[in-house]
C-alpha cells in the first residue's frame, strides 16, 4: 500500500522544527588564528585584560587642568585667572603637580598631573600677556569634568570578552587594545551543497540553458554564498542526477563534511529519490515537513555525524529555509552565543492576505516609515520560483500560522537579510 502522504496538520511548526535543529546541532572545536585575521569568526574563549584601559587619568579635551574650587563662578565678566606651570602633550607625562591657582596645559590624552581634577577647554580660556605665563578661565561648565579615569574602559584581570561572540570591528579593537596577537576562535563548519535534478546545467554547459532543453543550476551558488556569510566553508559538490547511482556517487563525496545540504528532489507527488537514497545510505530522519511557505518540503537528519538539510528545489524555498532553519544551525556549530535570527518590527505599506496554517515569509522591500520606524513593501511575485523578488528584498515579513489579512499600516515582524552575518541581538521569531 502506497505511504499516505503526511497532512498539513502532522507538519511541523517552524518553532518545533527549528528546537529539532538546534538540539542536533553543537559547536565545532576551537583554532588560534591572528587578530588580524580574525573579523567575522567566533570567539570560542573568555578574553581578560592584563592592563588597565586607560592606564591613567588623562584627558578628554585640549586645555588646562585644574582644580574645580578654583575656576567655580569664572565667567567671561569675572575671569579667573591661574598661573601655568607647564604643558603636557599625548605620549609625554607631567612633572609636577598644581596646587591652588594653577593649571596645566594639557592635550587630549595627555596624562592629567596630580591634584588636577578637571580639564577647561581651550576655547573657554584666554591666554594673558606677560610672563610667568598666565591663562584666563572665562567659564566655570567644565569645574569636575573632562578626565577620563584610570581602567574606566578596561580594568586588568577582567573578562573584556566573552565566548561565543562575533568578532566586529569593536571586539578585534578591544582584543588589540589588550596586546592580544592570536585568539581562540570556532572552527569553521565544512559545509557540502549539493544540487540534484536531470533538468540542471552548471555554468559549463551554459549553452543547454541558452538553446532551452536546461535550467542554471542558481541553487548552489546561492547557497554557497548564504553558508559563506553564515561563516560556514561551502564545499561545491556538483550536480547530482535523479537517478540512485548518480544521487549515491554525489552523497557519500560529503562524508566527514560537518554539514551537508541538498536542494531539491522532494516535492510532492514526485518520486522521493533525494531522501530514498540518503535513507539507504543510513540516513536517520528526524523530520520532515514544516508548515511554512515557501519552504514546506524541507527535511532534517543525521548521517553518520554529518548534519543532513533537504532543502527544497524553488530558488527561494532553499534561500528562504536557509535563513529560517539553517543559519541558525550553522550559528550554534561555529560557536555562537546568539543563534536566534534578529527581528526588527516593521508596518506592512498594502495590505496582505495569508492563508492560515502556515507562516508565511513575504519578500519585502524596507522603506523610512515616519521618524524613526520602518514599512514594508512586497518586492514583487512571491512565487516560490521568482529570484527577482528574493533579490531584490531586504528582509522576509513574517506572517505566523493563525493570522490571515494584515491591513495595511498593522505591524508585524521581519528577519532582516544582511550582507554579513555578525553579532546580533536576537528578539526572537513569532509564531
Ligand atoms: P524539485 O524539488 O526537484 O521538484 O524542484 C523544484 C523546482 O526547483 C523545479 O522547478 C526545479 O527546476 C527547480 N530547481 C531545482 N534545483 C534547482 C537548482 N539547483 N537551481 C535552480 N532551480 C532549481
Ligand atoms: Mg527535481
Amino acid at each position: 500500500m502506497a505511504e499516505r502522504p503526511p497532512r498539513q496538520a502532522d507538519w511541523l511548526s517552524v518553532r518545533e522544527a527549528l528546537d529539532r535543529i538546534l538540539a542536533a546541532a553543537s559547536p565545532l572545536g576551537a583554532e588560534m588564528i591572528p587578530v588580524a585575521d580574525a573579523a567575522g569568526r567566533t570567539l570560542a574563549e573568555d578574553v581578560r585584560s592584563p592592563v588597565d584601559h586607560p592606564p591613567w587619568d588623562n584627558s578628554a579635551m585640549d586645555g588646562y587642568a585644574v582644580r574645580a574650587a578654583d575656576v567655580r563662578g569664572a565667567s567671561r565678566s569675572a575671569p579667573v585667572v591661574l598661573e601655568v606651570i607647564e604643558s603636557v602633550h599625548a605620549g609625554a607625562f607631567p612633572e609636577r603637580s598644581i596646587g591652588p591657582g594653577q593649571a596645566i596645559r594639557v592635550m587630549t590624552g595627555a596624562p592629567t598631573p596630580e591634584g588636577a581634577d578637571s580639564v577647561v577647554r581651550i576655547e573657554d580660556t584666554e591666554a594673558q600677556p606677560g610672563t610667568p605665563e598666565r591663562i584666563a578661565i572665562l567659564d566655570d561648565r567644565d569645574a569636575g569634568r573632562n578626565i577620563r579615569r584610570r581602567a574606566e574602559d578596561l580594568r586588568a584581570g577582567a573578562v573584556v570578552l566573552k565566548a561565543g561572540r562575533v568578532l566586529r570591528p569593536g571586539e578585534i579593537g578591544v582584543l588589540a587594545a589588550v596586546g592580544r596577537p592570536e585568539v581562540a576562535v570556532a572552527r569553521r563548519p565544512r559545509i557540502g551543497i549539493l544540487s540534484t535534478g536531470d533538468e540542471l546545467a552548471g555554468p559549463d554547459a551554459f549553452e543547454h540553458v541558452r538553446a532551452g532543453r536546461r535550467i542554471a543550476d542558481s541553487n548552489s551558488y546561492a547557497l554557497a554564498a548564504a553558508v559563506t556569510t553564515a561563516g560556514g566553508v561551502p564545499v561545491r559538490l556538483g550536480i547530482a542526477r535523479d537517478d540512485e547511482a548518480s544521487l549515491r556517487a554525489h552523497i557519500e563525496a560529503a562524508a566527514g563534511l560537518d554539514v551537508l545540504i541538498t536542494t531539491a528532489g522532494v516535492s510532492v507527488g514526485e518520486h522521493d529519490l533525494v531522501r530514498d537514497v540518503l535513507e539507504r545510505l543510513g540516513l536517520e530522519l528526524d523530520f520532515w515537513r514544516v508548515r511554512m511557505r515557501p519552504g514546506s518540503p524541507f527535511s532534517f537528519g543525521r548521517l553518520g555525524r554529518t548534519l543532513v538539510f533537504g532543502l527544497p528545489g524553488n530558488p527561494v524555498s532553499a534561500l528562504v529555509t536557509f535563513e529560517v532553519l539553517v543559519r541558525p544551525a550553522l550559528r550554534r556549530i561555529a560557536g555562537r552565543r546568539d543563534v536566534h535570527s534578529r527581528t526588527i518590527r516593521v508596518r506592512v505599506a498594502e495590505p496582505i492576505e495569508s492563508k492560515a496554517g502556515l507562516v508565511h515569509f513575504l519578500r519585502v522591500r524596507l522603506e523610512p516609515d515616519g521618524a524613526a520606524g520602518l514599512a514594508a513593501r512586497l518586492t514583487g511575485a512571491q512565487g516560490s520560483g521568482i529570484m527577482s523578488s528574493m533579490a531584490a528584498a531586504d528582509a522576509l515579513l513574517v506572517v505566523p500560522e493563525t493570522v490571515e489579512r494584515l491591513a495595511e499600516g498593522e505591524e508585524a515582524v521581519a528577519i532582516p537579510l544582511l550582507a554579513a552575518d555578525a553579532g546580533q541581538e536576537a528578539f526572537g521569531l513569532p509564531g
